[in-house]
């Protein structure tokens, strides 16, 4: 058997080479599985180094991205049915729910950004409860700061004539 020092833990012939394996990466319960991988996996740590002379570094990236990408989509689409159910406009959505600017919330609907963890669930909190959107409306009055008045006092204010 093939063994090598570990280049992350240090165990000696804590490296072993593997080729031909399958791997399936999970999340959101989606899956993506890559065949035919091969490179060193360390017996100590878990460290894995793909062979450099495949392609199975690359193979095993791109299935990630593209599993972070549909991850994202189904998100978006998710927050999209929610908004409807609850006849908001996307540009309400972010008054009322989310902040940030006027099409945020279409970058969130067409999985650009992964919304941010509160605005999640707030949305699936107000799936479930939609009675709720009433209390949110109301509770959210006065909650955003950004919108300062200011008043001018021009009493002790003397004009110069130049
Ligand atoms: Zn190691």
């Amino acid at each position: 058997m093939k063994t090598r020092q570990c280049v992350s833990c240090g165990a000696c012939e804590g490296m072993r080479h593997f080729h031909g394996r399958g791997e399936t990466l999970r999340v959101k319960g989606m899956e993506r599985r890559v065949d035919n991988l091969s490179g060193w996996e360390c017996q100590n740590c878990g460290e894995i180094e793909w062979d450099a002379d495949t392609d199975s570094a690359e193979r095993y990236c791109d299935a990630g991205d593209e599993l972070v990408i549909a991850a994202r989509q189904m998100i978006g689409n998710e927050m999209k049915r929610i908004r409807r159910k609850l006849h908001l406009t996307q540009k309400e959505t972010v008054q009322l729910l989310s902040g940030g600017g006027h099409n945020a919330f279409s970058r969130y609907e067409r999985g650009e950004v992964l919304p941010p963890k509160a605005l999640i669930l707030l949305m699936r909190l107000l799936d479930r409860y939609p009675y709720l959107l009433t209390d949110a409306k109301t509770l959210g009055e006065g909650a955003d700061l950004r919108g300062f008045e200011h008043i001018v006092h021009k009493e002790q204010e003397s004009l110069s004539v130049s």
